[in-house]
């Protein structure tokens, strides 16, 4: 997971361009659930700007697990715009006991029978994400460490009193997913040793089963796949190549590491591994080849 870094009036410009009047006519949808104190409609309008989002992640990379999607004209049918706060209703997410036992705490849903119904249309609540990470993995759930508030119509102002457990990867009000989630090998980790940024990375990748070797073996495969082949051009650089073949690594290195590839920041862990300790990555490196060989 990485962050894609997006003022709000910039976002606003984007959905304006793709979709002209859509922004007036999300408000005019959201002035409507003020009244009624609910969301309530019969059709919806935010496919409409799924590029967008398709657009600034990467060029189709899923939010979450950073998997490459096919591209605007085929991969919107793969990919989901995904609401980060629910609209709807927000359901219990059962906190696993591995987490319980390492003292997290998630805020216990409130008895409502509905959910945040001012942020259907918010462009800041909005991300595309592939289907298994929305339609299986997220679905209506909102874990927190703070206090709920389904009035709130300001995702910024909400995260402050909300302290989500989940990380909102596109805006400019969050952490960036990178300073708290990096990798080791295909296996992400979190940074902070303590406290919520640790709490929060933990919840993220385990809420979307991120380094789950069982339930998302091709997602862990990609990232060994990343690692096999950003290993040699490293190589070839730390050894000094020269010329063509110096040009020619660096662009791979490049590549692989852009937020236009598939899985960057395991790609960016494992080149920032490589300079640091490069018999430490020959050996992370070896064992994601053992995975490929061991999983297919
Ligand atoms: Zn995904």
């Amino acid at each position: 997971m990485i962050g894609y870094r997006v003022t709000k009036a910039q976002l606003e410009s984007l959905i304006e361009a793709e979709s002209p009047g859509w922004l007036q006519k999300a408000a005019l949808r959201t002035a409507g659930f003020r009244q009624k104190n609910c969301y309530e409609e019969s059709s919806t309008i935010w496919s409409d700007v799924k590029a967008v989002f398709m657009c600034l992640q990467g060029d189709c990379k899923c939010a979450y697990c950073e998997r490459k999607l096919e591209s605007i004209d085929f991969g919107k049918i793969e990919q989901d715009v995904e609401h980060f706060r629910p609209k709807g209703r927000i359901r219990a997410w059962r906190l696993p006991k591995a987490l319980k036992e390492l003292g997290i705490k998630a805020t216990a849903v409130p008895d409502e029978d509905r959910g945040y119904f001012l942020l259907p249309y918010h462009p800041f609540n909005y991300s595309a994400a592939c289907k298994p990470c929305n339609t299986l993995l997220k679905k209506d759930y909102f874990p927190i460490a703070g206090e709920y508030d389904l009035t709130g119509d300001d995702p910024a102002q909400l995260h402050v009193k909300e302290r989500p457990l989940l990380v909102c990867p596109v805006g400019d009000f969050d952490d960036a997913p990178e300073d708290l989630i990096r990798f080791y090998g295909v296996s992400p980790q979190a940074v902070a040793q303590g406290g919520y940024d640790r709490e929060r990375a933990l919840v993220t990748i385990e809420f979307f089963k991120l380094d789950d070797e069982a339930k998302r073996k091709n997602l862990l495969r990609e990232r060994a796949i990343v690692i096999i082949a950003l290993y040699p051009q490293l190589e070839k650089l730390a050894d000094g190549a020269t010329g063509g073949a110096k040009v020619e690594a660096q662009q791979l290195v490049d590549g692989f590491t852009s937020p236009k590839s598939a899985h960057t920041n395991c790609a960016r862990s494992f080149s920032d591994l490589f300079r640091k300790n490069r018999a430490e990555a020959k050996a992370v490196c070896d064992r994601a080849f053992q995975l490929i060989i061991s999983i297919s």
